[in-house]
């Protein structure tokens, strides 16, 4: 306790340029930074520096941002950040909350999707005991019907069979009603099921979408944990795609993603998961297999797409070649997956710095 104390202090001496907020020196003699300690010290002071160079307020909102960002949790939100700098744009709240406005859009409707999933629960055992109580009341109304049927014939008699033919009609009527319900029910949740499969969807490409993927990384990592497999994550990220879509349209560019896709989705299998991260960048999940056999087979599909030759089908004119780059992490080298992508995602933009069109392994 008394070690981390210090250490936090430390922190604070080691990061502060104000030297009147500088904690009194202590004169014990403190243990070095752990690995893990130096990453959190880097990670504050990134963050910091992030938000009073940006003029950003520290929000929880910025805060929580800042933090996806620079962690490795949002690596897209990352290089948005990193692209704005570089191009001496400034990032502004507007712009910063663009960014994240899609994903909050996402978070709603998925909390929407579990509370009409819940209501419709409740709703299913509601239907069903009454539908059940109902068929109870109809059954005892019935044999009490035969059994007033069976007396001699008086006026009392006519008129508590009248009775009882009423409350007939109107318990079958009910139960009808809620047959008619549960059928509309099974209908919504069919929709609602279809609804979230959507939702995990990539409306463009047909494939996984980042979320969808980040829960099969999850699956992936406590299994091939639990069992010492391998796994690998990869990012891969078309080259200057920018132009394309300059130089073609966006439907040109569209189908330019769609048909690396379709590349990339052929090493689909239980053992390989590709999603479409965002944008023109996929991200891969490879189990059971090393990093270079990985690095080996994305630099194989890279080579071949690299081969082929496009062409904008509204012109004819010639696209001509569409590389990608890529790079791969060993999940298991880092602390946690999210950890793994940003390695993954460091690679790949060190095969951009080196000339584009190459895989390459994070050290
Ligand atoms: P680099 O080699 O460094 O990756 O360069 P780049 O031009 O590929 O990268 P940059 O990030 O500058 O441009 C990516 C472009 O992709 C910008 C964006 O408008 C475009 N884009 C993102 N999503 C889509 C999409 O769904 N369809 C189309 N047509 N374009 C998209
Ligand atoms: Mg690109
Ligand atoms: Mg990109």
């Amino acid at each position: 306790m008394a070690s981390s104390a210090h250490r936090f202090l430390r922190f604070f001496a080691a990061t502060s340029d104000d030297d009147t907020s500088k904690p009194v020196a202590t004169d014990q003699v403190l243990p070095p930074l752990t690995a893990i300690e130096r990453a959190h010290q880097r990670l504050i002071a990134e963050i910091a520096e992030f938000l009073t160079s940006c003029r950003l307020a520290a929000t929880t909102h910025n805060l929580l941002i800042a933090h996806s960002a620079f962690s490795g949790e949002d690596p897209q939100l990352a290089r948005a950040i990193g692209q704005r700098r570089l191009s001496g744009q400034t990032i502004t709240q507007d712009w910063l909350d663009q960014q994240t406005t899609l994903e909050d859009q996402e978070s709603a409707i998925r909390t929407l999707i579990t509370q009409l999933e819940d209501s419709l629960d409740r709703f299913a055992t509601t239907a069903h005991d009454a539908r059940a109580s109902a068929a109870t009341c109809n059954a005892a109304l019935a044999s009490q019907v035969d059994r007033a049927a069976a007396l001699p014939d008086s006026v009392t008699l006519a008129d508590v069979l009248g009775l009882a033919h009423t409350i007939l009609d109107h318990t079958r009527k009910l139960e009808s009603d809620i047959r008619a319900s549960e059928q509309e029910m099974r209908g919504l949740r069919e929709r609602l099921a279809r609804a979230q499969r959507d939702a995990e969807v990539d409306y463009l490409t047909g494939l996984p979408n980042r979320r969808a993927f980040e829960s099969v990384l999850d699956r992936h990592y406590r299994e091939a944990q639990a069992e010492v497999d391998s796994l690998c994550v990869a990012f891969c990220d078309i080259d200057n795609f920018k132009r394309v879509n300059d130089n073609h349209g966006h439907e040109t560019g569209d189908r330019v993603i769609k048909a690396v896709a379709e590349a990339l989705d052929r090493l689909s299998n239980q053992h390989c998961h590709v999603a479409r991260h965002g944008g023109e960048e996929f991200v891969l999940l490879f189990r059971g297999l090393t990093k270079t056999q990985v690095r080996e087979k994305l630099d194989c599909v890279r080579e071949t797409f690299a081969a082929r030759r496009f062409v904008n089908r509204q012109t004819d004119d010639p696209i001509g070649q569409v590389t990608f780059s890529g790079g791969v992490a060993d999940v298991f080298a880092y602390t946690n997956p999210r950890e793994a992508l940003r390695a993954a995602d460091e690679a790949l933009y060190l095969a951009k710095a080196q000339g584009r069109n190459a895989v390459m392994a994070a050290p």
